[in-house]
């Protein structure tokens, strides 16, 4: 049963040297629980697919179809609960500088009107899950690239999504970080059965983690199928 199903999806951007195609109808069905891999070169429109899904971007054609409901159908406050169903992160991790760990990992809570004693108790939780029970206090600066990205993912987990957006999350980590950040990607999806969206230029990323993957090229989607039948060896 699909939890994401892309419709016709478009989006174009009206810049000063006039319109830019990021995304021409792209349709696609990602199931519950896959590790699903979005491939493609840079400026193929990686990016600008992950946010339509949660809607930081408004596609101007086609559909997001979230857990059998239209995206663009939904109302403020519904739209609100499905993008706390959808985690986000990042190539450049983006935590808040001025907080520390702890409060980075709560933000999202805050937001949401969590309770300061609950936020902090699931705080805590998501820091054993992401290994860094020993860094609650740490600033960000303070952290290391992988460490940062833990982080991240703690903090993107805070609400209890359904769903894990990746974009480039591994792009700005060496080979061993990297490594070390895709097993616990696996994790989150293998013992919390959260969906996980794998957006790289990185064949390897793929291969490591993905059930499923679509190849992206100028807009369109190329290719779609498992991995094991797309990247076949010699
Ligand atoms: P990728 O993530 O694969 O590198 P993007 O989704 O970032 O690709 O970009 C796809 C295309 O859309 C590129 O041509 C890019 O320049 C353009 N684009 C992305 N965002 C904007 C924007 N906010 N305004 C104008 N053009 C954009
Ligand atoms: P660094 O960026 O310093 O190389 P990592 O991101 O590899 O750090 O690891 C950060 C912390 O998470 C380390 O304390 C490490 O021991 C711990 N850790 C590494 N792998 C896992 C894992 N699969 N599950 C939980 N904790 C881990």
């Amino acid at each position: 049963e699909p939890i994401i199903r892309l419709e016709g999806l478009g989006k174009q951007f009206s810049t000063a040297n006039g319109t830019v195609t990021a995304l021409e109808d792209i349709n696609l069905e990602i199931k519950s629980g896959e590790i699903f891999g979005i491939i493609g070169l840079s400026g193929a429109g990686k990016s600008t697919l992950v946010r339509c899904i949660n809607y930081l971007e408004v596609p101007t054609s086609g559909k997001v179809i979230f857990q059998d409901k239209n995206l663009s159908a939904m109302s403020d406050k519904q739209k609100r609960l499905a993008r706390q169903s959808m985690g986000m992160i990042f190539q450049q991790f983006n935590l808040l500088s001025q907080r520390n760990v702890l409060q980075n990992i709560c933000f999202p809570m805050e937001i949401a009107g969590t309770g300061r004693a609950e936020a902090r108790k699931r705080a805590e939780e998501l820091l054993a899950l992401v290994g860094l029970e020993d860094r609650a206090k740490a600033y960000p600066a303070q952290l290391s690239g992988g460490q940062k990205q833990r982080v991240a993912i703690a903090r993107a987990m805070a609400t209890n999504p359904r769903v894990l957006l990746c974009d480039e999350a591994t792009s700005a980590l060496d080979p061993n970080t990297t490594k070390s950040i895709l097993q616990l990607l696996k994790r989150i999806n293998r013992e919390m059965g959260v969906t996980v969206i794998v957006i790289t230029h990185e064949m390897a990323v793929i291969e490591a983690i993905c059930d499923k993957v679509a190849i992206i090229d100028h807009s369109h989607i190329a290719e779609v199928g498992k991995v094991s039948d797309i990247f076949s060896g010699p």
